[in-house]
């Protein structure tokens, strides 16, 4: 069993702030950021390639409202949502998760995109490779 099962279980303690039928959100026990809160579907699926849509979107509505919640309770006006799926993404838990990070001033979390530039013929390439099926 994985550990986000274990913690689902009752196996393993977790800090709850949130929990339903479906979905469970407790603080991530490394605190990237203070309020650092892990959402997760309670029934063990891998990552988002795996994750049925109409879970994904109960787990949006937990997400929204948990956010609003990190708001009002840190006081804090900004938050980064991310999830990893897939190890070369970063992620090491392999039960779908999405973090929740609230931001502050000189917090020292960096997440940073590179500013690659591609042609009009790779971007057209892409879209079209999107599009298609
Ligand atoms: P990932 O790297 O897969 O996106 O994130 C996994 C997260 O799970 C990490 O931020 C890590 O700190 C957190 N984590 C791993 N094991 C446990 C645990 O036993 N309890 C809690 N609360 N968080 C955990
Ligand atoms: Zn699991």
């Amino acid at each position: 069993m994985c550990v986000f099962c274990k913690i689902v279980q009752g196996e393993i303690p977790a800090y709850k702030v949130y929990e339903d039928d479906d979905i469970l959100a407790f603080l991530d026990i490394s605190q990237a950021t203070p309020g650092h809160t892990l959402v997760i579907p309670k029934e063990h699926c891998e990552n988002i390639f795996a994750l049925e849509e109409n879970k994904a979107a109960n787990l949006m509505k937990v997400v929204t409202r948990l956010s609003k919640k990190l708001k009002v309770a840190l006081n804090i006006d900004a938050l980064n949502i991310l999830n990893n799926s897939g190890q070369l993404a970063g992620q090491t838990v392999n039960h779908f998760h999405i973090h929740l990070l609230p931001r502050s001033e000189n917090d020292g979390l960096i997440i940073k995109f590179s500013s690659n530039k591609l042609s009009e013929t790779e971007l057209k390439g892409l879209q079209k490779k999107l599009k298609e099926g």
